[in-house]
């Protein structure tokens, strides 16, 4: 048997081929993981059909096995912390703490309740609200956080009564395959079935007759593809898309306070977080101040190997990625702005690139206006408030974003008027399992996390009954 394998109906199946996945810390081939072909995705889609009645009629199994299958990740958090970082690239510590957060997210989805809510009691009808799950979820994550954001479907969808076939990105399958193995003994056969291969088999998924819900969560680009090829059967979506996050500084924000945490929140798993700050906009009388302290503090830093004792930031997690994070930069310092700290790609193998701050940058350049994911940060000068909200809005994306200032009321009240999803107060990147999380505009479509996260993988349906 190869070291991975997928999850078919409760069992471990090999494929025919397999693909090789790369460490990003070297540029060479790690392991390999099968490619299913279509007559593997068939059988897991009807091993997760067939699994649906048993699986949705009993709620206390359901309860009992989410908190079941979040005690195996805690116990082997290491383990599988060491499989992401050898695919993702992230250090070890912070590979290790996304196993545990995946296993504190299914401790919270397994003690959510589902409501029914009673809207009639008269004398002429009783009538609830219930809510009822879908069907089989085809689960499509990205490979920046690959165990939690799979968690982040898996665990709102079982907990409703819904079965999963999961696919992991061609990048970093090996730890959704390997979560797939320490769930046989957990999950009865059938309801998560975990397959692998290449953006392909993700189209199959999304064409396939057998799911009733797609969760998404990848670029824009690749959500608007899943949301066309959904709408023929009418398959529900929720789309966890790209962000461009402003974090705007006001004129009384202090330098020094805030440097640590714009920086840690921009460069959080090396750039590569959907909500991570990608763009900062500071007054003119602060810029000076603010762009030394984030270069002085990328220079401070810790890149290497994820494996390595101490290291605080890995690579970049793939070639393409690497390339156009290394494109995006040297096209804005060509176009006049300033490297203050970092610019280049790091000599030797692995996709390493050096933490930048990019000052003297405007609007108009690609990495202010697209979505960078990765190490490099452009800070942005403004000279009046109303200019730098409207610039801070002016995108397609509305993920999240975040205002600082030595008020926190001032802060709160001009995050507020931010288009997006979540917007932080003296604070970016702040997740947790409650706070419902998704993008207005172009950063998607429905939310995950929170009771709201829950319903996503809901229908509601009406009970009415009449009396007399
Ligand atoms: P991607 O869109 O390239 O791929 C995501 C997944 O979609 C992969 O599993 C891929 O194989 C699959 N896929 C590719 N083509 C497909 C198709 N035609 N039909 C169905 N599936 C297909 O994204 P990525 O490069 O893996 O991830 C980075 C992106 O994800 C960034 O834009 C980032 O902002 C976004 N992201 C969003 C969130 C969020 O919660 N909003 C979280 C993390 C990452």
């Amino acid at each position: 048997m190869p070291d991975y394998t997928m999850t078919i109906d409760g069992r471990a199946v090999a494929a025919e081929r397999d693909f090789g996945v790369v460490n990003p810390a070297t540029g060479e081939v790690a392991d390999r993981a099968p490619d299913a072909t279509r007559e593997q995705l068939d059988a897991a889609m009807e091993s997760a059909l067939a699994a649906l009645p048993a699986w949705r009629r009993d709620e206390q199994a359901r309860v009992k096995a989410l908190h079941a299958a979040a005690d195996v990740l805690f116990a082997r958090s290491e383990e599988i912390g060491r499989i992401i970082t050898l695919e993702q690239g992230k250090p070890l510590a912070d590979a290790t703490m996304e196993v545990v957060g995946a296993g504190v997210w299914l401790k919270y989805f397994a003690d959510l309740e589902l409501p029914r809510e009673v809207i009639q009691d008269d004398d002429r009808a009783f009538v609830e609200v219930v809510r009822r799950p879908m069907g089989v979820v085809a689960a499509i994550t990205p490979w920046n956080y690959p165990l939690l954001l799979a968690i982040w479907k898996l665990a709102p969808a079982l907990r409703a009564g819904n079965t999963m076939v999961l696919k992991p990105s061609p990048f970093t399958p090996l730890s959704s395959l390997r979560l797939g193995e320490v769930l046989r003994d957990v999950l009865p056969p059938g309801v998560l079935n975990v397959v692998s291969g290449g953006d392909d088999l993700g189209a199959w998924m999304t064409g396939h007759p057998v799911p009733r819900k797609i969760s998404f969560t990848g670029s824009v680009a690749t959500g608007k593809r899943v949301a066309q090829a959904a709408a023929p059967d009418l398959k529900r979506v929720t789309l966890e898309l790209g962000g461009n996050d402003p974090a705007i500084l006001l004129d009384d924000a202090d330098p020094a306070a805030v440097a640590d945490k714009l920086f840690a929140a921009a460069f959080q798993n090396n750039g590569q977080v959907c909500s991570a700050i990608k763009r900062v906009y500071v007054p003119e009388s602060l810029y000076g101040d603010v762009v030394e302290a984030l270069a002085a503090k990328a220079r401070s830093v810790k890149v290497g190997d994820g494996m390595a004792e101490g290291v605080q930031y890995g690579p970049v997690n793939n070639k393409p990625q690497f390339e156009r994070v290394n494109e995006l930069v040297a096209e804005a310092i060509a176009g006049g702005a300033r490297a203050a700290a970092g610019g280049r790609p790091i000599d030797g193998p692995g996709y390493f690139f050096e933490p930048t701050i990019l000052a003297d940058v405007e609007d108009g350049t690609r990495i202010v206006d697209e979505e960078q994911f990765g190490p490099a940060l452009p800070v942005v000068r403004y000279r009046d408030l109303e200019e730098a909200l409207d610039r801070a809005n002016g995108t397609h994306f509305g993920l999240s974003g975040s205002v600082w200032s030595a008020d926190p009321e001032r802060a709160a009240e001009v995050a507020a008027r931010l288009d997006a999803g979540t917007v932080w107060a003296n604070t970016h990147l702040a997740l947790a399992p409650h706070q419902p999380f998704g993008g207005f505009k172009w950063s998607g479509v429905g939310v995950e996390n929170g009771p709201w996260g829950l319903y996503g993988f809901t229908e509601l349906q009406v009970v009415h009954r009449a009396k007399g």
